[in-house]
């Protein structure tokens, strides 16, 4: 007889992570982590669940996620309430930033999707004549998806959204920085009354994550930060499954001479400080032409000034920081700038007060071999760099290993347009500043360390499908010209050929009389 070993017998205790609030320090709750064991049977349940959901009609998937549309009317007080608690951001940005973006959302897959997702016929090239092909589409399978803490209704609800209308099941990963947020996106999907399984909501910190990234999944689609997004790809790499990663940014705000200042300044301050400047299209480096440079930071700096700083109950502008990890980066950005050289003009240092508080703060005199140029700060800090004309100011803005967003601020619109188009970044707008990713018809997503692959728009919804490419021929002549047996088939190969080649429709048909007749004649041997 031997003993038990208590220590394998014993079930493992729930390891758990705490919640501070962002807003007074104070502990609002502990969440337990999903270990290996919940994650993958999480994903055995998104499986199970995965032929039903597949089958189900597009209609049918649709309407059940539309009525989102009424759990969010009725719901969304207490959810914006509750997201603002647990990131600190005034309630109106958790409305209208986290919350409203989903019915746009619903509202545009409602009409698009089904043109999009059906079967396609596409146009037949000559030397295939007697044949049709056929593009559609079909889900991949449970996707896993990882979610930040920034906005963490948005960039929970609007993936897992994309994946369901194409058929697909999926376990979600919110950030552990969030968990009430990821507590109110569970209440959300559990509302719609979908099929169990369909939606999994599996709350932990980056253990858990890298135990989805492992488990059965068919697709990954990320979003945070790039260290992480190197691991979530090997993983992907390692399977291997298609995975999107939605990573950092450093945007750039290019003020031409000719701009609308006023327009400029005011924008320039809400894309720095909105959501506290935790946005991955925050605006981070802001070019101005040295005609305007000192009008323009004059503005932005008296802009900045008039900006309440408090908690959600403070009828404030900008809320704290949501991590005490991001406001030490902010404060080691901002102190090395300063250290360096940098004029800071207003703001530079945390509030004395509870929390993860810290001003708007606005820098001139930057240079490009500073932390606060070339890495993502992801915080309330802008950072203003003097360029002699706007050719300078589009070379400064590609020189970054980032490319997710950027703007261009002119009167002129075909210069606008001529300078977004040389941008190297997946998306650009003109007079305007964070929109065009609330825009759901436009794709999202970045180029070079800022991601790979694109949600949103016609793009995004296909990026959680497989294509399948069908072709059709009606069946009835016995064999084709190009099967055995190749004998005496070759000049009549190189007629098809040429024809092909020079548009000879002539030659095509020479060709293809001479195959056919070398077929038959192969045949009756
Ligand atoms: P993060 O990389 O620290 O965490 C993101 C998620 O990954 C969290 O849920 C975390 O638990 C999980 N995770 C951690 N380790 C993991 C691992 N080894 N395997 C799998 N998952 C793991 O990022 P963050 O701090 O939450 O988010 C901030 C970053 O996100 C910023 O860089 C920001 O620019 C970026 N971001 C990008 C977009 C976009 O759409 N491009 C949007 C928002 C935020």
């Amino acid at each position: 007889m031997t003993l038990a070993d208590p220590t394998l017998s014993a079930p493992s205790p729930t390891r758990m992570f705490e919640k501070l609030s962002p807003v007074t320090g104070a502990r609002l709750g502990e969440y337990p982590i999903a270990d290996r064991d919940a994650v993958q049977a999480a994903v055995a349940r998104a499986r199970t669940a995965f032929p039903g959901w597949r089958d189900t009609p597009l209609e049918v998937r649709l309407e059940a996620l539309n009525r989102g549309r009424q759990v969010l009317a009725e719901h969304a007080e207490r959810y914006a309430r509750r997201i603002a608690e647990d990131t600190g951001k005034p309630v109106i940005e958790a409305l209208m930033f986290e919350l409203a973006v989903v019915p746009m959302f619903l509202d545009h897959y409602l009409k698009r999707a089904p043109k999009l997702l059906r079967r396609r016929k596409v146009p037949t090239p000559l030397a295939l004549t007697g044949k049709t092909g056929y593009v559609e589409h079909f889900p991949r399978g449970v996707v896993g998806v990882i979610s930040p803490w920034n906005f963490p209704f948005q960039l929970s609800v609007l993936p897992v959204i994309s994946a369901l209308i194409g058929g697909n099941t999926v376990v979600l990963k919110p950030s552990e920085v969030t968990p009430i947020s990821g507590e109110v996106v569970a209440d959300f999907f559990n509302r719609l009354g979908l099929p169990p399984g369909v939606v999994e909501v599996v709350q932990g910190d980056g253990s858990t994550g890298a135990a989805l990234c492992a488990a059965n999944v068919d697709m990954l689609f990320f979003t945070g930060s790039v260290a992480t997004g190197r691991k979530v790809a090997a993983a992907a790499a390692a399977r291997p499954i298609p995975c999107e990663l939605e990573l950092g940014g450093k945007d750039a705000f290019i003020v031409c001479a000719d701009a609308n200042l006023e327009r400029a300044a005011e924008a320039c301050v809400f894309g720095s400080m909105v959501n506290c400047g935790q946005a991955c299209v925050s605006v981070e480096r802001v070019f101005v032409v040295d005609q305007v440079h000192d009008r323009f930071v004059e503005l932005v700096k008296q802009k900045l000034n008039k900006l309440k700083v408090g908690g959600p109950d403070e009828q404030a502008d900008m809320g704290p920081m949501t991590f005490a990890r991001q406001l030490e980066t902010v404060e080691r950005h901002v102190e090395a700038a300063r250290q360096a050289g940098a004029k800071v003009l207003t703001g530079g240092t945390r509030l004395a007060r509870e929390g993860l508080f810290f001003p708007p703060t606005l820098l001139t005199d930057i240079h490009p071999d500073m932390a606060i140029y070339r890495d993502e700060t992801f915080g309330p800090v802008l950072p203003v760099i003097r360029v002699r004309d706007e050719e300078e100011a589009v070379r400064l803005a590609n020189d970054s290993e980032f490319g997710l967003a950027g703007s261009v601020w002119t009167q002129d619109l075909d210069k606008g347009l001529r300078i977004a188009s040389r941008l190297e970044s997946g998306q650009v707008m003109v007079n305007d500043v964070f929109t065009s990713v609330g825009h759901p018809g436009l794709p999202f997503g970045g180029i070079r360390s800022s991601g790979i692959g694109r949600y949103h728009g016609d793009e995004g919804l296909l990026s959680f499908m497989n294509a399948r490419a069908i072709l059709v021929d009606r069946g009835k002549a016995d064999y084709d010209p190009i099967w055995y047996p190749y004998k005496d088939k070759l000049a009549a190969a190189f007629d098809v050929f040429r024809g092909v080649a020079t548009k000879s429709i002539g030659k095509v048909i020479k060709g293809f009389l001479g195959l056919r007749k070398a077929s038959i004649e192969g045949h009756k041997s």
